[in-house]
């Protein structure tokens, strides 16, 4: 699942049932968006190589398909000789779903449920064998299906049944943002001969402020992907996807423009069942680009880097209290020995070249300039320019999934 953000429903934090956002459903009715997931080759032939791959395996088994979307999961377990498929869709897409299973001949073994898995009531003690869903959102988590996918799990999975998939990791790596520079930044500075350079200020501030989903080029990233988080579906609890903090030591592989961090994930159909084939759903700029593309945090300054700079981040998630459809993401520079105390032996600017200087350096030369009046006033005032200065790089860091901004190149 996940998509672009159709109808503004991610920002929508009106309560229904179960605590679903109300229009987060409604969202999943415009046929448009089933077409995107379902034409997006990579996710859907992975689903669809898992259970031809494993058509022995699945012979007999009972499969829940959470989320049945328009029904293909559940149609390709059916298709592979699985007994029993309860296909769940909480949207109004679950009556398409009926009639294309109807009209595909498999209404015998597929049995449509229109309702939130929350409220799914199956013939009394039915345990399934397997468990799929396409639950994965933008850097993975974004919409929290995955909430979802762990009540269903830990109700109706059979204790030695298995996870479709069955891991997810998410990643992150400092890019360049070269493509996405030349066609939304220096593209201004010559607009049919004309010098549009000065919007490039507001250009940059908004995408600063929001995740962009954009695709990057493997040639764009400076150094190699670092795990944020691995998730094992069969064991992973809520609480663990709730607040994720990670520490990442990156050590840049080549020289050039420091701009943001790249974030995507993979997905992977591994369970510890011997007799299953294992398969990848890669997300990354190194594989074929699928719909979600890839997430990208752009830093409030450019940091030139050399090739072996290291520099030390500190990767925060946490789900939104209020909806938790979104989360709060932060990625904040570190000294490379920083233990995340408050203690900082670098002095406020300083000239070391760590990257985290060189970046609070220029956001305090950008702050300089603008407010080089006040500055000339008294050394307190510089020391609460300096102060903010730290505080505005790492709060611009800060940013709100929900308001994401989708880019096409
Ligand atoms: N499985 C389909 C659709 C995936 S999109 C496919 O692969 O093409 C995710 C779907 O899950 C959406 O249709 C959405 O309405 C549904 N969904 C999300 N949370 C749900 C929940 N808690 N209960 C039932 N359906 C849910």
């Amino acid at each position: 699942m996940d998509k672009v953000d159709p109808a503004g429903y991610m920002t929508d934090t009106g309560t229904a049932v179960n605590g679903h956002p109300k229009n987060y459903f409604a969202s999943y009715e415009d046929l448009s968006i089933h077409e995107l997931m379902l034409k997006d080759f990579p996710r859907t032939q992975a689903y669809k190589k898992f259970f031809e791959e494993n058509a022995p395996y699945f012979k007999d088994k009972v499969v829940l398909d959470v989320g049945a979307g328009t029904g293909v999961l559940s149609l390709f377990a059916a298709s592979v000789g699985a007994k029993k498929v309860y296909a769940v869709e909480a949207s109004k897409m679950s009556e398409l779903c009926k009639e294309i299973v109807n009209c595909n001949g498999f209404e015998d073994r597929v049995e449509v449920f229109s309702c939130p898995v929350e409220e799914l009531s199956l013939p009394e003690n039915t345990k399934v064998d397997v468990l799929v869903s396409e639950w994965m959102g933008f850097y993975l988590l974004h919409e929290a299906m995955l909430d979802s996918v762990i009540y269903a799990r830990d109700k109706f999975l059979a204790s030695d049944g298995i996870m479709a998939p069955s891991k997810a990791t998410l990643y992150v790596a400092p890019t360049d943002m070269d493509l996405y520079h030349s066609s939304h930044v220096e593209f201004w500075k010559n607009v049919y001969g004309f010098d549009f350079s000065s919007v490039i200020p507001s250009v940059t501030q908004k995408f600063q402020k929001e995740p962009v989903i954009s695709e990057i080029q493997s040639t764009e990233l400076l150094a190699s992907a670092q795990k944020v988080v691995e998730v094992d579906l069969k064991t992973v609890v809520l609480t663990d996807v709730q607040k994720i903090s990670q520490k990442l030591d990156i050590k840049m592989d080549k020289s050039g423009i420091l701009r943001g961090f790249a974030s995507w994930f993979d997905v992977e159909f591994s369970p510890l069942d011997s007799s299953v084939t294992c398969g990848l759903l890669s997300t990354s700029p190194n594989s074929p680009q699928t719909h979600w593309k890839q997430t990208v945090f752009v830093l409030p300054e450019e940091i030139p880097i050399d090739t072996g700079d290291e520099i030390s981040t500190l990767v925060e998630l946490s789900q939104d209290e209020s909806n938790k459809r979104h989360y709060n993401i932060s990625i904040e520079l570190l000294d490379v020995d920083d233990d995340y105390s408050d203690e900082d032996d670098h002095p406020v600017p300083c000239d070391c070249g760590a990257a985290r200087c060189r970046l609070i350096k220029k956001v305090m030369d950008t702050y300089d300039e603008e407010h080089r009046e006040l500055e000339a006033e008294a050394d307190s005032v510089n020391v609460e320019a300096e102060t903010e200065a730290v505080r505005v790089m790492d709060s611009e860091m800060s940013l709100e999934s929900s308001d994401l901004e989708v880019i096409d190149q």
